[in-house]
């Protein structure tokens, strides 16, 4: 199967065609129409199985339709454990955003680097990644506002919740509108990760890839 046959506007397509990826995987082949569906969806599958490009392909798809929102008001947040992942799934975004008719500007913010010149380049972010900790600190000092946010990313659930986010997942989950769109991606589906699913996600479509070998 190829990336064309998925829904995604030429300007994405260009993007995934630059980085030479000709086989869509299979957790790309169900997330993708299920996320544009507008579908909550739990997503379990092993690391390198390609799970960043499952849901950042079709969250900048259903941007590109949406009015801009008021600056610093986020509509997309993608949610991950580390500030590595945090940087390479900003890369991602901003590789796959390159070609798009209407610019959408996507930033990754994380702990462990002042939190000034992040302040100031959140002006305009309407898709944001971000680590638990700085994206509260962003929050209390106003610099960010969560409050229209229509979808929900939670990247590496099991690792999130290993290294001892629950209480800052929590307080996030608070902030955030009642009625969106909510992901989870994780490598793992521990008892942990089915409380969070439990509350989080409504009526997901499941989508377990078993390994191949
Ligand atoms: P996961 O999050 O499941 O661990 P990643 O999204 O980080 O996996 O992807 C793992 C690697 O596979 C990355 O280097 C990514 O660029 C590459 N990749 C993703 N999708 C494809 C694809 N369809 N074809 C080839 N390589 C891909
Ligand atoms: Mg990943």
């Amino acid at each position: 199967m190829s990336f064309s046959k998925l829904g995604l506007s030429a300007a994405l397509l260009k993007a995934v065609e630059q980085q030479h990826f000709t086989t869509v995987y299979p957790i790309q082949q169900a997330a993708i129409p299920a996320i544009l569906g507008g579908k909550d969806v739990l997503g379990i599958a092993k690391t390198g199985s390609g799970k960043t490009l499952s849901y950042a392909l079709p969250v900048l798809q259903q941007q590109l339709h949406k009015p801009p929102a008021a600056n610093r008001h986020i509509k997309a947040l993608i949610l991950v454990p580390t500030r590595e992942l945090a940087v390479q799934v900003g890369e991602v975004f901003k590789q796959l955003s390159q070609y798009l008719p209407k610019p959408i500007k996507t930033m990754a913010v994380f702990g462990g680097v002042s939190i000034n010149p992040q302040m100031m380049e959140l002006q305009g972010v309407e898709v944001l990644v971000a680590t638990p900790g700085r994206l509260l600190d962003l929050v209390s000092v106003k610099a960010l506002h969560l409050d229209i946010v229509e979808l929900l990313v939670l990247d590496e659930a099991d690792k999130m919740l290993n290294l001892g986010f629950k209480d800052e997942m929590n307080k996030i989950f608070a902030l955030l509108p009642p009625k969106r769109q909510n992901l989870l991606f994780s490598a793992t589906l521990g008892k942990d990760i089915h409380t969070i699913t439990e509350l989080l996600l409504h009526n997901p479509i499941k989508i377990e890839i078993e390994e191949a070998e």
